[in-house]
Parts: C-alpha cells; structure tokens; sequence
C-alpha cells in the first residue's frame, strides 16, 4: 500500500474531504488496529469466498477454519450476503443477458486522487446500469449509501475501469449491513458524479496531500485519530458554552434549538476528552486538580465451580435458569429456524419518542402514533 494510498484512502475520505489537513494529521499516531477491524476483515474473506463459490468462479480452500472471528451469526450474514448479490444478478438477468459480477475488484481513482485505489467487495454490470455493493459488517453506526465518499470513491475507479467497455450512466450504491439489517441505496448519474469528482474529490484531495486546507468539526471526527487533542474540534465545541454566559435569564427556542444540533457532537467530544485524560493519567500524567481513584467495584466469587460444589453439597441449587435472550437465541438456532420456531412469539414494542434532526430518515410520529402508545400501555 502507498503512504499517500494510506494518507488518502476511500474508507477515510469522509474526513478528509470534510477536514483536508486531517490527513496528514493522522501520520502523527499510531494505527492500533481493532478486534472490531478484524472481525470485519473475517466476514469479508468468508463473504467473499461464498460470493465467488455461488458464481461458480475458482476458489481457495474453505476460510472457515482459519477466521479467529468466525462464528454462527457471521455463517449467516455472509450467506445473505451472497444470496443478496445472487438476488440481484437474478433481476438484472431479466432485462439483460449478459449481466457481469465482479467480486473483490480492485479500482484505481487516481485519475482524481493521487495514488488513490481501493477493493470493491462487488459490482455488477447489466445495461448501462453499474452496481457497487460494499459489505459494512460493523453493528454500531448504521451507514448511507448516500453520498457516501467511500464508494462513490470505488465507483469512479470501476468507470475509470470499465467505461469504455460498457456504456454507463448510471451508477447505483448499495450498503450491505447485515447486523443492522440495513441496506441502504442511493443512484447517481455518471456525470453528476464526475461533477462530484472534480468539484469536490479533486480540489480536498489536493489539500489534504499537502497538509492545506481549513480544519472543520463535525461527524467526521469520529474516525479521526487526533479526535481527542483536536483544537478546532475542541473551539468549536466550547463555543457552544457561550450560552451559560448569556444575558437573558432563559435560553429562547432558537438557542435550545442550536443546543439540540449540537448535543450530540457536544457529547462525543466530552466523552474523548474524558478517555483521553484517564488513559493520560493511568499511563503517569498528573492533570492539575484531578487524581486517579479506584472506582466501584461489586463483590464476586473466586472460584465459580468451587462454589457451586460447596451449594450443591450443602443441599440447594446453585443454578438460576433463565430464557436466553433474542440475540443469544438467534445465535444459538441460527436466523432461519429462529424464524420458523420462534417467529410467531417476537414483537417489537412502539419505541420511545426520540427528538432528532429533520434530516432523519424515519417518519415523524403523528397523533395516531401516541394514541396506539397509550392504549399499548392501558393494554400493560
Ligand atoms: S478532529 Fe475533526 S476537526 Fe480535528 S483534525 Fe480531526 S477531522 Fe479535523
């Protein structure tokens, strides 16, 4: 991999297009690497691996036993991965008849990104229509095909690729998260993401290379590795404590609602802070005003079987029995018979009202909505 490949790359381009200098901002830290991170790289070998067996293509020996992650709810989320792909190539058949997968498919988008490349999990052709599916197996932040940087960066490099072959217009992005039971699709024509590509890709890239550009808070942060130290970040988010000084002795809508924008972000930043500052301090630094005290801790037994021996003997259970919960039970049946055996005893209860963003992509709730909570908690 190249530095700049590494500097630049499309899983990053998030940050760096929002923040250009934070690229060169991360050859400052250490790349720690996650369990998280592995157990993604996992799904996608064995995704990967039961894509290419279900497309009849050449196979290495199967991955399975070599995935420390593999488990039964990876079996599972790989399967529908394949089929989803299957699925797809199946509809695509019917109005075209040469339709084209291709699976692990590295793309060049240095034409825009200077030493950018990157790896598609899979992209189907059919009839002037390309596909760009990126497998997403973390469960945390449900993720957008929308204007997502990362594969519009794989859709540029697959034209780049393919264009010439196949005359393509349009482009389709699909995120598969299986653990969030997401699938997230966004369609773009060819020439508005070439647009994109020269409007906004070129120009943040150039910056970010050289360490230019103007640094900018916001969700990006997330992913970024100077996140907790971050002046800007920092700036922007004590300016939000502006409103403890203000004059007027309550805050009106338009500041509770600038509040509200904000709490988030506000929160997150907080809570780095405070990790930064115990990892800081575990590791010898003194922060003037504060020390390291031991927190709470419960009792617990030191020796589980000895105890249980020493109950059973004494004439009483030591054991509770308890229904494992959905999840467990999922894992424990796999998704299919947990359907078939347990399908007809599962609810999903009305969720709490929650306050977000317009932008938010559920409905809001309507009168009708309170009104069925209500007669669900008179039901209770
Ligand atoms: S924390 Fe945010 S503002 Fe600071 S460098 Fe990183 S992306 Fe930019």
């Amino acid at each position: 991999m190249s530095r700049q490949h590494a500097l630049l790359s499309a899983s990053s381009a998030y940050r760096w297009i929002n923040c250009p200098p934070s690229a060169k901002l991360q050859e400052q830290y250490e790349d720690k690497g996650s369990a998280y991170a592995e157990q993604g790289t996992d799904a996608h070998s064995l995704a990967e691996w039961k894509l290419r067996k279900a497309l009849g293509m050449d196979v290495e020996p199967d991955p399975r036993d070599t995935l420390p992650y593999y488990d039964e709810e990876m079996e599972e989320h790989t399967d529908d991965y394949a089929a989803y792909i299957l699925e797809l190539l199946a509809e695509a058949r019917k109005t075209c008849d040469d339709p084209l997968v291709m699976v692990e498919q590295r793309v060049d988008y240095s034409r825009w990104v200077d030493g950018g490349f990157g790896t598609a999990d899979a992209i189907l052709i059919s009839d002037g229509c390309m596909t760009i599916i990126d497998l997403k197996y973390g469960s945390g932040v449900e993720v957008s095909a929308e204007h997502n940087p990362q594969t519009c960066c794989y859709a540029l490099g697959a034209l780049d690729l393919l264009d010439d072959l196949y005359a393509i217009d349009t482009i389709t992005m699909i995120i598969f998260q299986p653990r969030r039971e997401n699938i997230s699709e966004w369609t773009i024509s060819r020439d508005e993401l070439l647009a994109w590509a020269e409007e906004t890709l070129r120009p943040a890239a150039e910056l970010a290379a050289e360490g230019k550009g103007e640094y900018h808070s916001g969700d990006h942060c997330r992913f970024c590795k100077a996140r907790h130290e971050c002046r800007t970040r920092a700036e922007e988010q004590i300016s939000m404590m502006r409103y403890d000084c203000d004059l007027p002795p309550t805050l009106t809508d338009a500041e509770v609602e600038d509040i509200l924008g904000k709490a988030d972000q506000l929160i997150n930043w907080a809570e780095d802070i405070k990790e930064y500052a115990l990892q800081a301090a575990i590791g010898g630094k003194h922060w003037n005003g504060f020390k390291l005290v031991e927190g709470r801790s419960n009792r617990r037994f030191t020796d589980e079987k000895a105890v249980a021996k020493a109950v059973t003997e004494a004439g009483e259970d030591p054991y509770e029995k308890k229904l494992l919960g959905i999840t467990a039970m999922t894992t424990l049946l796999g998704r299919k018979r947990f359907n078939e055996l347990l399908g007809k005893y599962v609810e999903k209860p009305r969720g709490k009202a929650t306050l977000v963003p317009e932008s938010d992509k559920r409905p809001a709730m309507t009168d009708t909505d309170f009104d069925e909570i209500d007669n669900e908690k008179k039901g209770e």
